[in-house]
């Protein structure tokens, strides 16, 4: 397996907007949310087990995840949260690894939201941290998802703190200005990761 570089960050701080550019460069981008719908897509053990545990009203009237439904059941119960998490957690990482195994050398990216908080930037050779201030990430989040300001900061709250967060950084991004800025500090981080990737085989 390639040398990795984890990319996290709260919630609109702009990790796939990072991540796009990284991609833009060649790189291969594992996606953490993407691996982890689609193990529970229709037909995968994933769901046949949730379904077992939780019953048919967990499926939509097409046999997919409700996954509003699903939000509902583990949001009051927390031992039906540790169930979930317990089931999907060791499948998310074997989807991951299956990805990074095909993955472009000499490096790639593992864009994750929960990156520093499930324990997957320990897997990582390097972990950069998309930073943006809090107002920004309201901002951005609202307008991208027609949220209220109210629901992003119940999210932003549910998350690691910023501090945690740059705690586990080895590189950090500040991404408060333009999208032009954004992609050339990828396009400086790029150059180092691949320095860094060609030292290391
Ligand atoms: P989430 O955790 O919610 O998936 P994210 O960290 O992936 O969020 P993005 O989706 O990359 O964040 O960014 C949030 C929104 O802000 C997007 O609409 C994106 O295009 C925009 N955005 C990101 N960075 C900038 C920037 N520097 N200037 C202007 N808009 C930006």
């Amino acid at each position: 397996m390639s040398f990795v570089v984890g990319l996290g960050g709260g919630i609109g701080s702009g990790k796939t907007a990072a991540s796009d550019r990284f991609e833009a460069l060649g790189v291969t981008v594992v996606d953490a949310d993407i691996a982890s719908r689609t193990l529970v897509e229709k037909g995968r053990p994933a769901l046949q087990n949730i379904t077992k545990h939780f019953g048919k009203k967990i499926l939509t009237d097409e046999g997919e995840l409700d996954r509003a439904e699903l939000r509902q059941r583990i949001f009051t119960n927390p031992e039906e949260k540790q169930w979930l998490e317990n089931l999907l957690h060791p499948l998310i990482g074997e989807e991951i690894n299956r990805e990074l195994a095909n993955a472009n050398p000499p490096y790639s990216i593992l864009v994750s939201p929960l990156l520093v908080e499930s324990g997957q930037a320990q897997r990582c050779d390097r972990v950069l941290i998309i930073d943006a201030e809090e107002s920004e990430q309201l901002s951005r989040t609202t307008v991208r998802d027609n949220n209220t300001p109210e629901q992003v900061m119940g999210i932003i709250k549910s998350q690691a703190s910023r501090e945690t967060r740059l705690a586990a950084a080895d590189d950090v991004i500040l991404n408060n200005g333009t999208l032009e800025e954004l992609h050339s500090a990828v396009d400086q981080q790029h150059t180092l990761y691949l320095e860094m990737a060609l030292k290391n085989t």
